[in-house]
């Protein structure tokens, strides 16, 4: 891993790479034959459709900041979440103005490997008007050991095990 002088504590840091997801769950869950129909799916860097026949799937994707109670840093997720139609189409409409400001409501559409989902968990998903992914901030009153952690905070050693899972899954495949 690749080290970094850390500005808010002076020490050298190793620079973790973020957690990402290249498509939401329910994109990556389809037949290779529904992948394919650009009528039926279509997937980007930041914006995923699925019609399905009685309705359309939009998703969109963003960065998710989880706390480390003893780090500097914060281990980061790339994430998607769903989007109502109204939502996804102004975020559409404005991804090319990095001053647009604006927050959604989503439902996270990724399933994190250290939980079990039985539901969603609701989100604000923000763009800041700074030009970067938008930043999904999980409801607070959402009763969850994902929310709890998010807010709480979870150590080093925690995400450093979760860094190492995704690096072995990769390297396996
Ligand atoms: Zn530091």
């Amino acid at each position: 891993m690749a080290k970094y002088t850390c500005t808010c504590c002076g020490k050298e840091h190793d620079e973790w790479p973020a957690l990402g997801f290249i498509a939401p769950d329910d994109y990556a869950q389809l037949p290779e034959e529904k992948k394919a129909d650009e009528t039926y799916c279509e997937l980007t860097h930041d914006f995923c459709t699925v019609n399905h026949p009685d309705q359309t799937d939009r998703f969109v994707r963003g960065v998710l900041f989880q706390k480390i109670t003893d780090h500097c840093d914060t281990l980061d997720y790339g994430v998607w979440t769903s989007l109502s139609e109204k939502s996804f189409k102004d975020y559409y409409d404005n991804f090319n103005n990095p001053e647009h400001e604006a927050v959604y409501f989503g439902w996270l559409s990724n399933d994190l490997a250290d939980y079990t989902f039985e539901s969603c968990i609701p989100l604000n998903v923000v763009c800041a008007g700074d030009g970067k992914r938008p930043e999904f901030i999980p409801h607070e009153s959402h009763d969850h050991p994902f929310v709890r952690d998010y807010y709480n905070g979870i150590t080093k050693a925690e995400a450093e095990r979760r860094i190492a899972d995704m690096l072995a899954k990769t390297t396996h495949g």
